[in-house]
C-alpha cells in the first residue's frame, strides 16, 4: 500500500542540507500546550530579554529569534499567535520578515522600531503589519496593544476555527493536544473500559486517540487555514527544516496515518485532502 518506509520523525533524519535555524528558545512553560505563543524578533539582546520577562509574567509563551531568517524559520516550525518585530535586523529588513510571513501567517505583527519616519510606518503596514511602536517605548503601552492585536485576531478568524477542527468523527483541539470523539457520535457509545486510548482509528469504541508529535505539527499547519491549500515544502520545511523540502515521501507517510487514525474511511478521505502535486488542504 505504496509507500510503507517508515518516515523519520524530525530530528531523526540526520542533519539538514543547510544550517538549521538553532535552537528554539522556548519559555519551557509547563503550561505551553495552551499558552498564546509570542514570537519576538530583536537583535537587541537587553530588549529581548526585557520583553521575555514580561511576556512570561503574563503567561505567554515566548519564542526568540535574533535574525529575519531565524524568525522565518522559527515562525514556520512553532506557528505563532502573535509577532513582535524590530524592522533593523543584521540579516533580512523587518519589512521583508513581514513579507515573508505574510505569505501564509495571520497572526498578528506588532512592529517595535526606533524608525519613526511615516515612511517606516505606512511601509511596515502596508505590507501586512498589525501595528507600530515606536522606540522608546513604554512596556505597559506594547503589552496593551499586543492583547488587542489578539483580540482583534481573535474576532476575526475565530480562536476555535484556529484551535480546533472536526475530522470525521473526531474533535482535533490544538490547543489541548487532544483528539477526542465528537459528543454523539460514537455509534456504540462509549466501550466498557470508558476513555480507553486507542491508535486504531474509528471503530466506534474508543473516546480519544494519540497523535505523534510529528503529527500534531502537520495538524497544526492543515487546520490553522481551514479549506486552504497548504504547499509541501511549507510543511517539510516547518516540520523537518530547511532542506527537506523535497521529501514529499515523508508526508505522504505521515498524511496515511493520519487519515487511517481521523477519517471514517482513509482510502476517501473527506477532510484531510490530498492535491497532488502541490500540497495538501484540511477540509472542514
Ligand atoms: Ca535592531
Amino acid at each position: 500500500m505504496g509507500d510503507a518506509r517508515p518516515a523519520p520523525e524530525p530530528g531523526q533524519a540526520g542533519p539538514p542540507a543547510q544550517p538549521g535555524p538553532g535552537p528554539v528558545q522556548s519559555a519551557g512553560s509547563p503550561h505551553r500546550a495552551t499558552a498564546t505563543r509570542i514570537l519576538i524578533v530583536e537583535d537587541e539582546a537587553e530588549l529581548t530579554r526585557a520583553l521575555r520577562i514580561n511576556l512570561r509574567a503574563r503567561q505567554y509563551d515566548v519564542l526568540t529569534a535574533r535574525t529575519g531568517r531565524e524568525a522565518l524559520a522559527v515562525a514556520a516550525s512553532h506557528p505563532p499567535d502573535a509577532v513582535i518585530l524590530d524592522l533593523g535586523l543584521p540579516d533580512i529588513d523587518g519589512t521583508e520578515v513581514i513579507v515573508e510571513l505574510r505569505r501564509w501567517c495571520k497572526a498578528p505583527i506588532i512592529v517595535l522600531s526606533g524608525r519613526t519616519s511615516p515612511g517606516d510606518k505606512i511601509g511596515a503596514l502596508d505590507v501586512g503589519a498589525d501595528d507600530y511602536v515606536t522606540k522608546p517605548f513604554a512596556m505597559a503601552e506594547l503589552l496593551a496593544r499586543l492583547r488587542a492585536a489578539l483580540r482583534r485576531d481573535d474576532g476575526e478568524i475565530g480562536q476555535d476555527q484556529r484551535r480546533q477542527a472536526t475530522i470525521g468523527h473526531w474533535l482535533v483541539d490544538l490547543a489541548a493536544h487532544q483528539v477526542t470523539r465528537v459528543p454523539g457520535s460514537g455509534e456504540q457509545g462509549r466501550g466498557a473500559g470508558g476513555a480507553a486510548v486507542g491508535e486504531g482509528g474509528a471503530d466506534g469504541t474508543e473516546t480519544s486517540l494519540r497523535l505523534t508529535p510529528t503529527e500534531w505539527r502537520i495538524l497544526e499547519f492543515l487546520v490553522r487555514r481551514p479549506g486552504q491549500l497548504v504547499p509541501s515544502a511549507e510543511i517539510l520545511t516547518g516540520v523537518w527544516g530547511p532542506g527537506f523540502q523535497q521529501r514529499t515521501n515523508y508526508l505522504r507517510f505521515h498524511m496515511a496515518r493520519l487519515r487511517r487514525k481521523l477519517e471514517a474511511n482513509p482510502a476517501r478521505p473527506r477532510h484531510l485532502l490530498t492535491e497532488p502535486g502541490m500540497g495538501y488542504r484540511y477540509q472542514p
